[in-house]
């Protein structure tokens, strides 16, 4: 777990928690990640949940995975089952602790008729319209409305009537009590309880009543008595309503404290559920998981790793204002994890054959290559070497361009960990491509040695065509075009943004021998071209790898240019 690793970043939220503890005011530290079930997850709450449940485990507590779902229209069975497994993909576990918000409906209405009683609650008989147009603006205190005076036997009368069904749909709400001329719009008598004739996923028919979030959302973190409760800055004027909400409730002390943090904006990334729902929906991509998508699901199947995520969530850290972060930083951590993990393969993307012409036809000899020169302990593998090879067509130039290194008619190169080889020509077809490429090869440079000395300024990655396992690579670009996704022209939305090039498949690539059984989610660098990961489509045909980043980390560079 990543609460296990050194340096735990220090924050103005571990600091709440640090001072809390010292004071006395709670012993122990009870968070939780709340998502509502609308959507499957993606990086931003992965910041949340690294920062909700790495907070419980550095201070011995416990967090609770809570789902919010008050809004049973836009919430299903699929993503329910989507939100357990990417964060336990994470790297994190809730234990006993999984709740639903809809289980404590029956309490919220219990206080729900408290507040009547004690006249900070009334019901109202206002279309959405009307309280809106009553809300009055930044400027303007609201103006209440004859509802407002209602006697509280007579709200709760009605309120009980909401609740057996008598009323359709937007006639009436329950509204909290407070002040019509409050400078913050949230205090003006926010509505709590809307009727709504619709089932819901878990509570099933039971209710035609729902809780508002703002009522619902303060009362679930006192039930499961939250220490701190963790939210986005777009809630820091609702706080004062979080806290109305449990003191006129009466809950016991010590109250939940609700804090605020800046939530992850990444270029060239759209965040919100709604707008990736309308990537799902609209065939801009394949599915939530689409390895182009910042869900969780999707980074998965692109080839992150969990490791990779949480190292970024604490490199991010928390923040008090709005920023914009550069998604090159969650490349990086990815790379420096894939670097000292990932195995070393060959694989030839858009072949190009190369014969060696002295080579001994049928003979067939193996090279030991290491599986990965940052980890003494990966070992070596056999590779395959014969008379015919595939290279990568970019590694070959008829007519080479100045600084052109690699194969071309009288040159010389590598061929990693097996033989120097020179280019003697080509074959072409009728129309002058070229179909192959001829070499010899020096039997003295057996292993990719220079044993004179020689100067040889390229080593190339190659493949035995006999030997090498067929392949699919899909290469994914970024999603949007642009670094802000709100960047648009007036008139247009975000979607004007989306990058018609995001994916490019490549059929006909080989890659090595040891690749043939490989599993969906097993991540590998391919030599010279990337990282790569099995991609879930690979069962039972050929394998598919979805190529997870490139090889070169361009972040690095950023920082210091941003520093100096
Ligand atoms: P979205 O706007 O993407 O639909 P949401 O806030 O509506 O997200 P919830 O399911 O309500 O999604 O969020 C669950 C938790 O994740 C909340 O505590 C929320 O503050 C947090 N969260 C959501 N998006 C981000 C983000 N971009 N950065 C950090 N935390 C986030
Ligand atoms: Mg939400």
């Amino acid at each position: 777990m990543a609460s296990n690793e050194p340096n735990v970043s220090q924050d103005f939220i571990r600091e709440i928690v640090v001072e809390d503890l010292k004071v006395g005011k709670h012993r122990t530290v009870i968070t939780r990640f709340p998502p509502e079930p609308n959507g499957y997850l993606h990086i931003g709450h992965a910041k949340s949940i690294c920062l909700n449940f790495g907070i419980a485990a550095q201070f011995g507590g416990q967090c609770n995975l809570r789902y919010d779902d008050t809004n049973p229209t836009k919430e299903e069975q699929e993503y329910i089952e989507s939100i357990e497994r990417d964060v336990r993909w994470l790297g994190f576990e809730w234990g006993t602790h999984l709740y639903f918000a809809s289980d404590y409906f029956e309490q919220m209405y219990g206080w729900g008729e408290k507040l009547i009683g004690k006249g900070k609650a009334y019901v109202c008989d206002c279309t959405a319209d009307e309280v809106r147009e009553r809300r009055g603006t930044l400027t303007e205190p609201g103006r209440p409305c004859a509802h407002r005076e209602r006697p509280a036997a007579e709200s709760l009368d009605l309120f009980r009537r909401m609740r057996a069904g008598e009323f359709p749909d937007g006639t009436r709400t329950l509204r909290a009590k407070i002040d019509m001329a409050s400078g913050n719009i949230n205090m003006r008598d926010p509505v709590i309880y809307r009727i709504l004739h619709a089932p819901h996923p878990h509570a099933g028919s039971a209710w035609c009543l729902y809780p508002m979030y703002d009522y619902a959302h303060p009362l679930e973190d006192a039930i499961e008595r939250i220490t701190h409760s963790i939210c986005t800055l777009e809630f820091e004027d609702h706080r004062p309503f979080y806290d109305w909400v449990i003191d006129e409730c009466e809950l016991p002390e010590p109250h939940p404290r609700q804090i605020e943090f800046a939530r992850l904006n990444l270029t060239y990334t759209v965040m919100s559920k709604r707008k990736l729902l309308q990537l799902v929906q609209e065939g801009v991509v394949r599915s939530w998981d689409d390895p182009r998508m910042p869900t969780i699901s999707g980074l998965r199947r692109r080839g992150f790793t969990p490791e990779a995520i949480r190292d970024f969530a604490d490199r991010i850290g928390v923040a008090k204002r709005d920023s914009m972060v550069d998604v090159q930083l969650l490349e990086h951590c990815l790379r420096e994890d894939l670097n000292r993990r990932a195995m070393r393969k060959f694989a030839v993307l858009r072949p190009l054959k190369l014969v060696v012409e002295n080579y001994p036809e049928g003979q067939v000899e193996y090279f030991e290559v290491a599986n990965n020169p940052e980890d003494a302990t990966a070992g070596t593998r056999s590779v395959p070497f014969s008379r015919e090879l595939w290279i990568e067509q970019e590694d070959f130039r008829e007519a080479p361009p100045p600084k052109y290194f690699r194969l071309y008619p009288g040159n010389e190169v590598r061929l990693r960990s097996a033989y120097l080889v020179r280019c003697t020509g080509v074959v072409k077809d009728a129309a002058g491509n070229v179909v192959e490429v001829r070499c010899t090869y020096d039997p003295a440079t057996r292993g990719g040695g220079a044993p004179d000395g020689r100067k040889i300024q390229a080593t190339l990655h190659w493949l035995s065509a006999a030997h090498a396992v067929p392949a699919e690579a899909r290469l994914y670009d970024r999603l949007l075009a642009k670094p802000d996704p709100g960047d648009v022209e007036e008139g247009q939305n975000w979607k004007a943004n989306i990058n018609p090039d995001s994916l490019e498949v490549l059929a006909g690539c080989w890659v090595e021998p040891t690749l043939s059984g490989a599993k969906p989610e097993e991540r590998f660098q391919f030599e010279r071209l990337g990282y790569f990961c099995v991609d879930p489509d690979s069962a039972g045909g050929t394998l598919v790898f979805n190529r997870t980043v490139t090889l070169r980390d361009t972040w690095a560079r950023i920082e210091q240019k941003q520093k100096s």
